[in-house]
């Protein structure tokens, strides 16, 4: 009787262990399966944000690349009037009156360095002279003048603070002429005040130069484009 009673005791006390090990699965899968998919769904909920955050950076970083580029206009006030005549200077054989207006003489296709030339009119006193007419013209890079038409031949005409811009090649030399740009300037009534020449880089101990050293144009840094900018002032008898 008490192996039987042993025996029940036994048996019974199996029953309950082995209830309170299913009654503590339950309440463990459910943790284990929410953790699980609560990681996960973390997860994926990382994924899609960093992705889109990765891809904004990105977009960010190339929408910063290309930065709008300004075109290099150079600031024209500053430049002071020398208080001296700008030398006159040989008009040449190849002066066309009647040149088209333009600040650009660079035609498509022309071959050549462009440059920007920017100054001022002055008179005598240094006022700045506006609406003056600057006709220029010079030869091609094989030293041939245009004499038919008006190519790299045009004329611009000063603002009210006496500035002026014109976009052309680099001279070149001829026939031993040193590196030049002829220019006449007219009062805004159409009187013509000077007729000389702007030398450039290369004409340096020339005769032209050695007499006139006024006629030299100052070069300044090219600007960010690589773009040569010279300086040329004009002081005229008003
Ligand atoms: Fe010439």
């Amino acid at each position: 009787m008490k192996l039987r009673l042993a025996i029940i005791l036994l048996l019974g006390l199996s029953i309950l262990l082995m209830g309170c090990t299913q009654a503590d699965g339950p309440a463990e899968t459910p943790d284990s399966g929410v953790g699980l998919p609560s990681s996960s769904m973390e997860t994926m909920a990382v994924s899609p944000t960093n992705t889109p955050q990765r891809t904004e950076v990105a977009g960010t970083e190339l929408g910063d690349t290309p930065e709008p580029t300004t075109a290099q206009i150079p600031d024209l006030t500053p430049i002071p009037c020398s208080g001296m005549l700008t030398s006159p200077n040989q008009e040449g054989p190849f002066y066309s009156p009647g040149s088209p207006e333009r600040s650009n003489l660079i035609e498509a296709g022309m071959p050549g360095v462009p440059v920007l030339i920017f100054g001022r009119v002055f008179d005598q006193d240094c006022n700045p002279i506006p609406g003056a007419k600057l006709d220029f013209w010079l030869a091609d890079v094989n030293g041939e003048y245009d004499n038919i038409g008006y190519r790299l031949r045009g004329h611009v005409y000063t603002d009210q603070e006496g500035n002026y811009t014109l976009e052309s090649i680099e001279p070149t030399s001829y026939t031993g002429r040193p590196p030049h740009i002829h220019a006449k300037v007219f009062s805004s009534d159409g009187v013509e005040l000077l007729t000389t020449q702007m030398y450039f880089a290369g004409s340096e101990g020339s005769a032209d130069v050695s007499t006139a050293p006024d006629l030299l144009v100052t070069y300044l840094e090219p600007d960010d484009n690589g773009q040569l900018q010279v300086i040329f002032n004009f002081v005229v008898q008003d």
